[in-house]
């Protein structure tokens, strides 16, 4: 048996027991206002810690979960605690900002909408400062389920994105439906735009288009000094990627990137 299909028979084994085991944890990366640095928004990105495999990164065993319908209460889980440090941070003093939750489209329909206002309800965090970030893809899926959910969290007052966009098939039209508040613009246009034209083209369009239907956009996957001057003269409200910061656990997060900021209160 190779290497890799002995990983996945073990992440397969080993998933049911991480969630009880407590092996879950979640890394956060800011999105700053590019013009200053300040954050905007903290994406929490889930991480494994495996006792024998090390650190797993979600690509890894999301889709895993996703099969065996595991997601549900993992997801659920990443709200919960994703709530719940936001608020800490904000009970802590530092300046309020949204927390963004990635969630799978195989959470709608299976008691999403329950999973957040629970986890807003326990945490006591506002939902004006929850974002959640779906892709594109789950837009296409099961439709009705999907307008139904979203159209609730809307009304709940939680924000929307939608990340990686541009890998997908949705269009801007489409988006509006949804009310959509964020597009994320995937990092494969970010990616060296200071030389690619196309990349600019398709990047100043969605801005502006995004723009005029009152979406903000976060420009994703941000690397280098020249992507990030070359991106300010398009006003991008958010931008996110290893320029700025590297995802990090909560407590490097909170002394790496937090202390930084102004503290109120
Ligand atoms: P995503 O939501 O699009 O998150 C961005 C990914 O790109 C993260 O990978 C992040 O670490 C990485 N990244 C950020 N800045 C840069 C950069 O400048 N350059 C490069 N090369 N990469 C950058 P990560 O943490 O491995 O997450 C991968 C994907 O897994 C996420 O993509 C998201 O779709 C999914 N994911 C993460 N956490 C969760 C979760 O709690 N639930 C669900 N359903 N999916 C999650
Ligand atoms: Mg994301
Ligand atoms: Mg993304
Ligand atoms: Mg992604």
């Amino acid at each position: 048996m190779s290497i890799r299909s002995h990983e996945r028979l073990v992440i397969e084994n080993d998933l049911h027991r991480a969630l009880d085991q407590q092996e879950f944890q979640l890394f956060y990366q800011p999105r700053v206002d590019p013009r200053t640095g300040t954050i905007q928004c903290s994406e929490a990105l889930l991480r494994w810690k495996h006792p024998k495999l090390g650190m797993i990164p979600p690509d890894k065993f999301i889709p895993i979960a996703e099969e065996s319908g595991l997601i549900v209460p993992l997801g659920a889980w990443v709200l919960h605690e994703a709530c719940r440090q936001n608020k800490a941070w904000q009970d802590a003093g530092y300046a309020p900002m949204r927390v963004a939750v990635n969630v799978s489209a195989k959470q709608f329909g299976r008691g999403l909408t329950d999973s957040v206002a629970q986890a807003l309800k326990e945490s006591g965090l506002a939902p004006d400062w929850l974002e959640i970030e779906i892709t594109e893809s789950v837009l296409t899926d099961n439709e009705n389920t999907v307008i139904a959910s979203l159209r609730k969290l809307k009304s709940m007052g939680v924000h929307l994105a939608i990340d990686d966009f541009g890998t997908g098939y949705s269009n801007l039209a489409f988006l509006m439906k949804f009310e959509v508040d964020t597009l994320k613009i995937d990092r494969s246009f970010i990616q060296n735009i200071h030389r690619n034209i196309e990349h600019q083209l398709i990047t100043t369009s969605v801005i502006s288009l995004a723009h005029n239907l009152g979406m903000r956009v976060v420009t994703e996957g941000v690397e280098t000094i020249e992507e990030h001057q070359f991106l300010l003269k398009y006003e991008p409200n958010e931008a996110q990627g290893y320029y700025y910061a590297r995802p990090a656990s909560a407590l490097a997060y909170e002394k790496d990137n937090l202390n930084k900021q102004a503290h109120i209160g």
